[in-house]
């Protein structure tokens, strides 16, 4: 039994969620996720199933050959990839929003229509490369530097936890190409960086959780990229990637609140089958709180995030309501996945049951893609203290 209430959701929609789910039993069936998860293989079958059925078109504008979905489409499609496996909604959306919408707001002419038609048919994948050893939340303290050489940049520097970079065919490098700003938010560029280029090298890491999508290194070691590959204006990155946050936190939630459903009801299954004292556990009123308590932290993750699709459609930054949604959907999810441990006991904590893997996938949310302190500085900031 589905816990997850379409109200309010277009035909459209509805028929988006349910197609989704039908292609993602057929492409990745559940039996062979728990398997991918084990030998960290990238689920290119159903990511080039979804990519096939236009699904990766929608977070594109028609002038790009995309769909042009709202946000409250975005979110519902993401929703039902996080519901599905937070594996293969991560894989997407690496490319596709983190890293694709770099190229499809700021990219140049050329680059777009080279690149955005690959995105979408799932011909090019792109990973997005920020982070560095020494840099994390302080983005701008990144210390990637490429030097300009007549009509090249030479690259040199770091990344670390770069998402799918194994399996990317382009990175979008966030580079520092003016080491005086005075400004340390000045001086910060973007660059598009073929994985094949001398120099790169990719590092696979070892990950906790959604190891089917996982980080890399990074490395580039004099890489020699032309300078037609710098876009979005020298030196002008900081206030690009600005520019990003609300669809990159949007997704982020949605993913989460998706995942919750999907704890929710496997907690609950498990609950009516194992019998203790003579009675299904899901009989003691104590469980039943615990299972309720799961569908409160699903279904207000999801309040959130349609919430901030909503605002976001109505054309405002929902800088407040971005943050919030991050925040409360990335909390939620690994909540439900710590009492759905607990509902399930024993089994709950073993190896051989998904529910290690939904608690292992959720713990990330409230790390990447800016932490949760770095969300609730956001919204200190936006409260004026
Ligand atoms: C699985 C995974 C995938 C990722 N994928 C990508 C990717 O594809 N591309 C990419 O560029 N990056 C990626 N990241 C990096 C991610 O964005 C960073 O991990 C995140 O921004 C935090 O940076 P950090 O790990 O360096 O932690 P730090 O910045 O070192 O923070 C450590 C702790 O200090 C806290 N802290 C730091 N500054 C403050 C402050 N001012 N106020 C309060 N608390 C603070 C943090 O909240 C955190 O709790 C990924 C990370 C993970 C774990």
């Amino acid at each position: 039994m589905s816990l997850i209430n379409t109200v309010g959701l277009t035909d459209d929609q509805r028929m988006m969620r349910e197609g989704v789910l039908d292609l993602l039993s057929r492409h990745l069936p559940w039996e062979n996720v728990r398997k991918m998860d084990e030998s960290r293989e990238f689920p290119h079958e159903a990511y080039q199933a979804l990519a096939d059925a236009g699904y990766i078109s929608l977070f594109y504008p028609e002038e790009l050959g995309g769909m042009g979905g709202s946000y409250r489409d975005i979110a519902v499609f993401l929703e039902t990839l996080g519901y599905y496996y937070t594996g293969i909604a991560q894989a997407i959306t690496t490319s596709a929003v983190y890293a694709g919408m770099h190229i499809a707001k700021f990219g140049t002419p050329e680059q777009k229509k080279e690149l955005v038609p690959k995105i979408i048919a799932g011909t090019a994948k792109l990973a997005l490369a920020m982070s560095e050893p020494g840099t994390g939340s302080d983005v701008a303290g990144l210390k990637t530097f490429a030097e300009r050489s007549g009509d090249e940049y030479i690259l040199n520097g770091s990344k670390v936890w770069i998402t799918c970079a194994h399996v990317a065919d382009y990175l979008v490098v966030i580079t520092r190409t003016d080491r005086d700003g005075a400004n340390r938010h000045q001086g910060i560029s973007t660059l598009l960086v073929p994985t094949n280029t001398p120099g790169v090298t990719i590092r696979p890491l070892s990950m906790l959780g959604r190891r089917t999508s996982h980080a890399n290194e990074v490395f580039f070691d004099n890489v020699r990229v032309p300078a037609a590959n710098l876009f979005g204006g020298e030196g002008k990155a900081w206030k690009n990637i600005m520019s990003c946050l609300g669809l990159e936190r949007l997704g982020l939630a949605a993913i989460s609140a998706g995942h919750c459903f999907k704890i929710t009801e496997y907690a609950r299954a498990y609950a009516k089958e194992r019998v203790q004292f003579g009675q299904p556990i899901s009989e003691f009123q104590v469980i039943q709180h615990k299972l309720a308590d799961m569908l409160i932290l699903s279904e207000t993750a999801r309040q959130m995030v349609y919430r901030t699709a909503d605002v976001l459609d109505a054309g405002l930054p929902a800088v407040t309501e971005a943050s919030i949604a991050k925040i409360v959907a990335t909390e939620n999810n690994f909540k439900c996945a710590d009492i759905g441990m607990q509902v399930m006991g024993g089994a709950g904590y073993s190896m051989e049951y998904d529910m290690q893997m939904f608690f292992r996938d959720s713990r990330v949310g409230p790390i990447g893609g800016g932490t949760n302190e770095i969300q609730r500085n956001i919204l200190a900031k936006q409260m004026d203290l």
